[in-house]
């Protein structure tokens, strides 16, 4: 069976120090040949094979994608061939290119660790809580589907409820996801799990419940693992090299490698619940049926410069 999504690593370079990103603080990311990702016409040729081999779903994230100039073409190129696209940024720069970019991704998820600045900016290691309102403004005058991607840690999850507040504020979905670091999250007790489920019922809340039961169960194990990176995800770096089984584990044995161990990232493990059957796979079936109940609707893009309104 074919991969149906796409990671697409575009690039590694980054405007942002998180406390729980490696990829600043890995010289093995930092000092990646970019080169390639600056090639256009590959990447449009990539794409057109992808789509061929299945692909339906291309995620772009980093580093920071918006940091690539031609970033408004590849999207523009995944989009005339039919590929759903979900753009993840911290949204320093989005309100900059924010018209470029304009109707072309389907989902702009925007990376948020706390709901408000000093957390927020403390743990970025800049400040950016300012750009990050700024790009949800944005981003809802231009008709963009945004989402708000909150990224739970043992500390910031005590701010659920003004994080649910600050989505409502400004109409977007809030996209609740525990952190990949173990450390982060492993005491995650019952009764925060039990917090955390509480949300799942809010119009605004997006939640897979299977992620949030793997998490409680401390992740991956390697003696009996549930990721399967390989058949779920086709992982894509910035010189086009395709690895697996994933991006943190490049030609190690799936699920099994001692960087296996307790592993929760999402964007492989999440996947992964597409696959066998278990309860994970009933909770991700469940979590996306009652997701897509409450998911609003696109706003209506407001007319570009120089044109009316319909
Ligand atoms: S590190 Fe990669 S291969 Fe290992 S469990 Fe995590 S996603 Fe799967």
């Amino acid at each position: 069976m074919n991969p149906r999504i796409c990671n697409f690593y575009i690039t590694f370079q980054c405007n942002d120090t998180c406390e729980f990103c490696q990829v600043w603080q890995s010289s093995g990311y930092s000092s990646y040949d970019l080169r390639a990702s600056e090639d256009k016409q590959g990447i449009g040729i990539k794409l057109e094979e992808l789509k061929k081999r299945g692909i339906q779903i291309l995620n772009i994230d980093g580093g920071e994608p918006l940091l690539v100039e031609h970033l408004p073409r590849v999207i523009e190129k995944a989009k005339e061939l039919g590929i759903f696209i979900r753009l993840f940024t911290n949204g320093i720069v989005y309100p900059d290119r924010a018209k470029e970019l304009r109707g072309l991704s389907d989902e702009i998820c925007f990376a948020m660790d706390y709901p408000s600045a000093d957390a927020h900016d403390r743990s970025r290691g800049i400040e950016s809580f300012s750009e990050l309102i700024s790009s949800l403004k944005t981003a809802r005058e231009l008709g963009e589907k945004a989402i708000l991607f909150f990224t739970m840690t043992r500390d910031s999850v005590l701010y659920l409820p003004e994080a649910v507040e600050l989505a409502e504020k400004h109409g977007t979905i809030l996209q609740l996801n525990p952190v990949y670091d173990f450390n982060g999250t492993q005491g995650f007790d019952k009764d925060t799990v039990r917090h955390i489920r509480y949300f799942f019922k809010r119009k605004s809340v997006r939640l897979d419940m299977a992620v949030l039961e793997f998490a409680r169960n401390r992740g991956n194990s390697v003696l009996l693992p549930r990721c399967r990176a390989s058949q779920a995800v086709l992982t894509l770096l910035p010189d086009l090299k395709e690895v697996g089984p994933c991006l943190y584990n490049q030609g190690g044995r799936q699920g099994r490698e001692d960087i296996c161990s307790s592993c929760m990232r999402w964007p492989y493990i999440e996947p992964s619940f597409e696959m066998g059957f278990d309860k994970y796979r009933m909770l991700h079936i469940y979590s996306k049926w009652y997701n897509s109940k409450k998911l609003t609707p696109r706003p209506p893009l407001l007319p570009r410069e120089g044109q009316q309104r319909g």
